[in-house]
């Protein structure tokens, strides 16, 4: 599942291409969406951090995620620093995309509608995380 934590990040897509699997390569490098209610951290509540599943960079604490029904793990906070926003206007809509500062790769989006204290909701694919337990 998990890849080991590299500096050395890919430079060429081809690279990507043998790092990632199909699914995290279609999410993380071409924008992809997985499947509503498919990801495998959907329902996870251990404490923890979630990182990039392309370059282990802390993106997410367990504490911020929440149940949001919407069919993707959803936190209410980011690592500081560690998640860009880009306008996406892609599919006719106008969506914020969230992407790892350090690699570029796509996590997912950010909605005005999450809970206190930030009120915000960001909807991330589980395909472009990886999870470390808190030992
Ligand atoms: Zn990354």
């Amino acid at each position: 599942m998990s890849e080991p934590e590299s500096d050395d990040l890919p430079t060429t897509e081809e690279e990507w291409r043998e790092r990632l699997t199909d699914e995290e390569y279609h999410v993380l490098r071409e924008r992809g969406t997985e499947p509503k209610f498919s990801g495998e951290y959907l329902d996870q509540k251990a404490d923890g951090t979630y990182v990039c599943g392309a370059c282990g960079a802390a993106l997410f604490d367990a504490e911020t995620k929440f149940d949001s029904g919407c069919g993707w793990p959803s936190f209410y906070d980011a690592v500081e620093g560690n998640v860009e926003r880009e306008v996406d206007t892609r599919h006719g809509m106008r969506r914020i995309e969230v992407t790892c500062a350090n690699c570029g790769g796509h996590l997912g989006h950010v909605f005005e509608d999450g809970p206190e204290p930030t009120g915000e909701r960001y909807c991330i694919n589980s395909a472009a995380l990886d999870f470390d337990t808190e030992e």
